[in-house]
């Protein structure tokens, strides 16, 4: 069997006044991140972790965050987009493991909303898709709630 690994990372700016968009799930907060997109930094870290599985380049490559064609695009179209081109390489979805990283506020009655939409758009199964959340303990940008990070590995078989 031809499998492949492969790792994203990103990072988003949160400001007071936007919406939080998370693994597809609007989440009530009074922030959101900063992006030229909907800024969904877990979608994000899934399409870059996907697109190095399948030996392609980023996110940014792709879906410039120059291009208007992109403004305030919804990251679920980004990622179906990113799925098209995995599924040229005549890839499939093993399995997708990830973490955001956040001070506030508390995701994990999101979880299950994230993972069935992320399966849905994926044609995989919800237990093919796991997503974790942690805090630093109040440490750094993300502790002083300036931002967010998310972190995707996705498994690839041919
Ligand atoms: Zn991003």
């Amino acid at each position: 069997m031809n499998i492949r690994i492969g790792q994203g990372i990103d990072f988003h700016r949160l400001e007071k006044g936007l919406d939080l968009n998370l693994g597809g799930v609007r989440i009530p907060y009074d922030k959101g991140c900063v992006a030229h997109s909907d800024g969904d930094v877990l979608l994000h870290a899934i399409c870059d972790a996907l697109l190095g599985a399948a030996g392609l380049r980023d996110i940014g490559f792709y879906f410039p965050d120059t291009s208007p064609e992109y403004k305030d695009i919804d990251s679920k179209i980004l990622l179906k987009k990113t799925l098209d081109l995995v599924k040229e390489k005549g890839y499939s979805i093993v399995n997708i493991d990830s973490t955001v990283c956040l001070e506030k506020p508390k995701i994990s009655d999101f979880i299950p909303g994230m993972r069935a939409t992320i399966s849905a758009i994926a044609g995989t199964e919800p237990d093919n898709v796991t997503i974790k959340a942690t805090t630093t303990e109040k440490l750094g940008f993300i502790g002083r709630e300036e931002g967010i990070v998310a972190m995707a590995v996705v498994l690839l078989s041919k």
